[in-house]
Formats: C-alpha cells, structure tokens, sequence
C-alpha cells in the first residue's frame, strides 16, 4: 500500500510490494515488511519519521497492541512541512 506522493527507493526485502512472507508460529503469513513498514519504499526523503510513511504505528492500548493513525503525519504518511 504505497502512498504515491511518497518519494524513495524501491525496498530490496520486499521488492516494493510492502509485504513479506513471514513464518508465525508454524504458519505462512503475509506481513508488513518491517525494513519499510508496508510502504514499499526506503531512504524516503519525505516520509513521516514517526511512521515511516505508513500513516498508522503501533499502540498499546491495554494490553493489547492495535492500530492507530499516526499522529505525526494524520495518516498521510508523509513528513509534515
Ligand atoms: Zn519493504
Ligand atoms: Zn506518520
């Protein structure tokens, strides 16, 4: 899911797709790559530093991590100007 105003270069772990397959718990699953956080892109000069261009992060919320809407960015994903 990689924003399109999004600058950078194409992620060499994912190959661009954003996702990876990753072993959990015995089971193939499809994940956010962790190297470009689902953006598909690295050394983005404009991403969000919070969220690396995701536009959400990762809270805890009791317990529990969900996921939320980065503040920094409001979920653009992008580095506010
Ligand atoms: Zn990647
Ligand atoms: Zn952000």
């Amino acid at each position: 899911m990689a924003h399109k105003e999004l600058k950078g270069d194409r992620c060499p772990k994912c190959n661009g797709s954003g996702s990876v397959i990753a072993d959990v718990g015995g089971f193939h699953a499809e994940v956010d790559c962790p190297d470009c956080a689902g953006t598909g892109l690295v050394n983005s000069p404009n991403a969000c530093k919070k969220c690396k261009g995701s536009g959400s992060v990762i809270v805890d919320a009791g317990g529990f991590n969900v996921e939320a809407t980065c503040e920094h960015c409001n979920g653009s994903g992008l580095e506010p100007l």
